[in-house]
């Protein structure tokens, strides 16, 4: 039997990137994967195909809409759903391609097949039925998430269907209803309503996306309904979502507890994730779960039993590739005797809308609950000359800042490249920069990040120069 020191399981962004750095610091790893592409739920069916349809998506709605202002008369572009699949597939194709040569040039054995724990040290790999085993002095689970449904609703992949499924699509809904406002039903939605779909979402919370604070979300909405149509239903809770023949019925409780009925061609049920461990013989390593399915890990994410560590979506906290790829390095690091930190504060959020909308730190809602005093400075995109110059002129930038010591706590915008844009202010608050910091920092011009220094320069002493 071979002997590893480390075993990954799981070949998505938390595990490869945990095998990497394992195998570059010294140890001899494996990387067990269930399916014949490595990549994980990001790469295949996640973050990689809905940017690449969001990017098409894109295209075709500027084209349609925003070429004729740019002063190019084109006649009216049509939608080859074929060819965007295809080019979808292309680029998701050379991804994970990629990741095959960087298990190779880091000398990571990559083992395809299902592990099932047998010990806390042994793992058996079935392979459509071929079985083997392997020893590992130590384990990494990074077995990621699948989508979740609650009773009633219907999924059969067909009319009823999850993100997985409307990454595959053979032809644009007329009318798609989505169930949940959050991130999928946003990134997924905007493709079909791009596309040309009546877009209607239904959704439970009185707003977008929970974690969201209320102006951005508002902003969003607005946005949406001004450049896709999109229709919510907020305050209403999904009871049953089904097939019928060539409709998709959706039936949901509003606030008052009447029954709506909603008929589209399509319904995409985006209401969360869950842990994936079926068939992982977490029994017999002696692991143990939490009362949501996820594996329970300490501070250093290592799970109940000494030798295996458990990273991403199968954990607590955001499911979010960047993070399941920075627990990665944590782990190894930690395996190999550093001693290396994880600032859950500085994960940021990212939605691609166009606008995009992007997060780092607490937002209003949780500063107030937590007692800080904290002043804002915002800058709205209208005051921007390359938002001008690209007619993306809704969203705007906001900081927030410690009253006292204008440390900023919290950067939140809603307008182009927000998802880019984000960085710089992950940079400024790992280095605990001041408003002041960023305020007197050169940015260059025209660009988008202008709105943050304006923003900054609003937060201290509101002294922007362009509003
Ligand atoms: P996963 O990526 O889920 O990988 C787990 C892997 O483990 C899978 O390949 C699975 O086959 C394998 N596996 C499971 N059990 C076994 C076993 N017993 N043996 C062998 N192999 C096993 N996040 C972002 O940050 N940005 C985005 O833009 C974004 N967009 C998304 C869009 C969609 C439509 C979806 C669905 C998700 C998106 N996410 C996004 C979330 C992101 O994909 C996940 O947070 C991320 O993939 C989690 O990584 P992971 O390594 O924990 O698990
Ligand atoms: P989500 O948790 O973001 O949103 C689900 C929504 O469904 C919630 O707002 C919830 O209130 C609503 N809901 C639940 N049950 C309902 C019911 N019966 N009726 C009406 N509404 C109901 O989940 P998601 O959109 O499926 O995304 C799953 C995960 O994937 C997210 O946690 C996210 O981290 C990850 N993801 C991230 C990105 C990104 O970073 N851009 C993109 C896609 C997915």
């Amino acid at each position: 039997m071979e002997k590893f020191d480390v075993t990954v399981i799981g070949s998505g962004p938390g595990g490869y990137v945990a095998a990497i750095r394992c195998a570059q610091l010294g140890m001899k790893t494996a990387l067990i994967e269930r399916y014949s592409t490595l990549g994980g739920t990001c790469l295949n069916v996640g973050c990689i195909p809905s940017k690449a349809l969001l990017d098409s998506s894109e295209h075709f709605h500027n084209a349609s809409h925003n070429f004729k202002e740019h002063g190019i008369d084109i006649p009216a572009p049509k939608v080859n759903i074929k060819q965007m699949i295809d080019r979808k597939r292309t680029v998701v194709k050379q991804t994970c391609d990629g990741i095959n040569f960087l298990m190779k040039k880091n000398k990571i054995t990559v083992i395809n097949g299902h592990g099932t724990f047998v010990n806390k040290n042994t793992l058996e790999i079935n392979a459509d039925g071929k079985k083997s085993q392997i020893e590992s002095a130590k384990f990494i689970i990074a077995t990621g998430s699948k989508p979740s449904a609650f009773p009633g609703m219907e999924v059969d992949k067909k009319r009823v269907i999850t993100s997985t499924e409307a990454l595959e699509l053979t032809e644009v809904p007329k009318h798609l209803i989505i169930i949940g406002g959050g991130v999928i039903g946003l990134d997924l939605g905007s493709v079909y309503g791009r596309l040309g779909a009546k877009v209607s979402g239904v959704e439970f919370m009185d707003g977008l996306i929970a974690t969201l604070d209320t102006g951005r979300g508002k902003e969003l909405q607005r946005v949406l309904k001004k450049e896709l149509g999109f229709e919510y239903y907020f305050k209403h809770k999904v009871l049953s979502a089904k097939t019928k023949g060539k409709e998709a019925i959706v039936v949901a409780e509003n606030a008052e507890g009447k029954k709506v009925e909603l008929v589209g061609d399509y319904v995409l049920v985006s209401v969360g994730r869950k842990p994936y461990t079926d068939n992982l013989g977490l029994d017999k390593a002696g692991v143990k779960v939490d009362n949501r399915g996820r594996i329970e890990t300490d501070h250093h994410l290592r799970t109940n039993v000494e030798n295996i560590y458990a990273i991403g979506d199968v954990v607590k906290g955001a499911m979010l590739a960047h993070k399941a790829e920075e627990e990665g390095v944590f782990v190894a690091e930690l395996m190999a005797g550093q001693k290396p930190h994880m600032n859950y504060n500085l994960i940021p959020g990212v939605v691609y809308t166009w606008p995009e909308v992007a997060s780092v730190g607490l937002t209003e809602e949780q500063l107030k609950e937590k007692g800080v005093k904290y002043k804002t400075g915002s800058f709205s995109f209208k005051a921007s000359g390359r938002a001008r110059a690209s007619m993306d002129t809704d969203g705007f930038v906001k900081i927030l800042a410690d009253e006292a010591t204008d440390e900023v706590l919290g950067v939140h915008m809603i307008g182009p490249r927000a998802a880019d844009m984000i960085a710089e202010a992950v940079v400024a608050m790992e280095y605990r920069a001041s408003a002041e910091d960023i305020a007197r920092m050169c940015h260059a011009h025209p660009t988008f990040t202008e709105a943050i220094k304006e923003a900054a320069l609003d937060a201290t002493g509101k002294r922007a120069l362009h509003m």
